[in-house]
């Protein structure tokens, strides 16, 4: 049987891995396929194709999106889009450059919260990719202030608490039609983590195709509620690690895997959509 990964990030975004650690990762933990998804990026799927090439590891053209409402953060994964289309890398651009802004912002309330901060050091966490409040998060722990990275998040930087500032604004139509006219197939990441059930109907009505019902922080019962909304609405069941390299406790890359049949049908949807919106 063949397997893959369909969330992955690089350094491109919040991961620590390169394209070179991910990618051989990915061929020693016997996977077919991985999807690179960092967050408004897709500058790490390129560099991973050459890895992927010379590794025998198919890369998917991935990328993770954040969509706000007032009272959740719900993150869109979009698969197979066309990363050549010049509007969709400039907007890519606005999207990472807001991500800057709103680093700065959270960095002078975290300041104000008697946390002191080099933005610089933020920064250099980030290296070239889109940075965040992982890279923030790293960044605080290095300070000691706080000790654990729940702390951080429950304390100060998760949606909503104090020191958190709202990502660039996309609207769910505007982060699915982003995918969609780039001829990509939109599933929702993680939901549980979004924790707001009552929003799938929304993005339905917008165009999404999936639901990543197999995810690391989903539970059995989790899983089977989401694998159940996702025949209802007659979208595709999808799944990843969102493996961040040693971002999070362990390299999670593998863990959680999915037949590669639904690779096929990812790109028979993209298919579709390419013909439906261009
Ligand atoms: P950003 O894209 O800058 O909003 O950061 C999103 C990333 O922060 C996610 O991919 C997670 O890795 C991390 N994150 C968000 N909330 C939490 C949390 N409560 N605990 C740990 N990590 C989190
Ligand atoms: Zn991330
Ligand atoms: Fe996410
Ligand atoms: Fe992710």
């Amino acid at each position: 049987m063949k397997y893959a990964d369909l969330h992955v990030h690089t350094f491109y975004s919040d991961s620590t891995f390169s394209p070179e650690e991910a990618v051989s990762c990915a061929r020693d933990r016997g996977l077919a396929a991985i999807a690179i998804c960092d967050h408004d990026s897709v500058d790490g799927i390129e560099p991973c194709r050459v890895i992927g090439g010379e590794l025998g590891v198919e890369i998917i053209p991935g990328i993770e999106l954040t969509v706000e409402k007032a009272d959740a953060e719900i993150h869109i994964l979009g698969y197979f889009m066309d990363c050549s289309l010049g509007w969709f890398r400039t907007r890519l651009k606005e999207l990472q450059a807001g991500r800057i802004d709103r680093i700065r912002k959270m960095v002078e309330k975290l300041d104000s919260e008697g946390i002191r901060l080099n933005i610089d050091d933020v920064f250099k966490e980030a290296g070239r990719g889109s940075v965040g409040r992982l890279h923030l998060a790293r960044a605080i722990l290095k300070t000691g202030k706080v000790k654990t990275m729940r702390d951080i998040f429950g304390k100060y930087i998760g949606f909503n608490k104090p020191c958190y500032v709202a990502n660039v604004k996309l609207t769910p139509r505007e982060a699915l039609d982003m995918v969609l006219r780039t001829g990509g197939v939109p599933v929702l990441a993680h939901p549980k983590c979004m924790g707001r059930d009552e929003y799938i109907p929304e993005l339905i009505e917008c165009g999404l195709r999936g639901i990543e019902a197999y995810h690391i922080d989903h539970a059995p019962s989790v899983i089977k509620r989401y694998e159940a909304m996702a025949r209802e609405n007659n979208l595709l069941i999808t799944g990843g690690s969102d493996c961040h390299g040693l971002g999070k406790a362990r390299i999670l890359l593998g863990e959680v895997r999915v037949p590669y049949e639904l690779v096929e049908k990812l790109k028979e949807e993209s298919e579709k959509i390419r013909n439906e919106y261009r």
